[in-house]
């Protein structure tokens, strides 16, 4: 069953949780290239998600594109970190778990806020979306997207790599006012929009919000389209205590967290910043229980 049918087949999809946090705990490298400087650290984190009984998981590609590798000097090749990082989730997944190939902004903002014109972002999304598209993924997921206008650049970039489904998760800066990306967006224009363009799911993750305001976020794209609507919150607003990024919520806090975006309908859930094997255990744990 292709991703979509399996996905429709389930009142609830659990996703995994983030690979850069769980890295970064373990004082290795974050992004994409621990794919390539320490793969069995990667792996290790894929296999203990996986362990929770998640659904899919998600590969460690996350701007693993060409204009952000190139703008962040992050020295690595477009192909190889990517196809790297699809044997690493997939070696980690047991027969009937499906793989995400994850995709995101190219970390520039797009004219005339930044240098970055359509045609690029454009040029760079699509390359990478082939690569893991070859490399065998099961659908395509842009995460962490906070300018509606880049993410329907990424949403055809991805369309045009193959006939995967593509899920496209927006960040959002604050729940008030009908929810605002950073860029201003409203959480409905960017679920309806999103829609009108073809994408196979929409969805929320990481941003800047406070305990309880993903699932107002959910609320929000839930009036907008039909389609799934993905949650993946982080782990709470994240926070520096002693120079060190920290998440409040625990993973029961997390589970109900997950509920409550449930309840306002999302039917594909999983964490992004901060969140753990522990947190994705804790929702794992909920909706095995009587209560769903
Ligand atoms: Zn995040």
């Amino acid at each position: 069953m292709d991703f979509l049918g399996f996905a429709g087949s389930k009142d609830v999809v659990l996703l995994d949780g983030a690979v850069g946090t769980e890295l970064e705990k373990r004082g290795l490298p974050a992004g994409g290239q621990a794919n390539l400087v320490c793969p069995e650290a990667v792996r290790q984190i894929h296999r203990e998600f996986a362990e929770c009984g998640c659904d899919a998981l998600t590969t460690n590609t996350l701007t693993m594109n060409r204009a952000y590798i190139d703008t962040h000097k992050v020295g690595v090749d477009v192909g190889e970190v990517n196809r790297a990082g699809v044997e690493l989730a997939g070696s980690a997944a047991a027969a009937g778990v499906y793989i995400l190939g994850d995709l995101s902004s190219t970390g520039q903002l797009l004219e005339p806020y930044g240098p970055c014109t359509e045609q690029q972002c454009y040029d760079a999304l699509a390359e990478q979306a082939r690569v893991l598209a070859d490399a065998g993924v099961d659908a395509l997921i842009v995460e962490t997207m906070f300018d509606l206008r880049e993410a329907l650049c990424a949403l055809s970039a991805c369309k045009n790599a193959g006939a995967l489904p593509v899920i496209i998760s927006m960040a959002f800066k604050t729940a008030d006012r009908g929810g605002r990306t950073f860029m201003g967006d409203l959480a409905a224009d960017c679920a309806r929009l999103l829609t009108d363009a073809g994408a196979d799911a929409v969805g929320t993750n990481c941003g800047g919000l406070p305990r309880g305001d993903t699932a107002r976020i959910v609320a929000a794209m839930r009036s907008a389209t039909p389609l799934p609507i993905a949650a993946q919150p982080n782990a709470g607003a994240p926070r520096l205590a002693d120079g060190t990024t920290v998440f409040d919520i625990d993973p029961e806090g997390f589970a109900a967290e997950i509920r409550r975006c449930i309840d306002a309908g999302a039917t594909l859930v999983g964490g992004c910043c901060g969140v753990s094997p522990a947190h994705i255990g804790a929702v794992a744990e909920h909706l095995r229980g009587p209560s769903v």
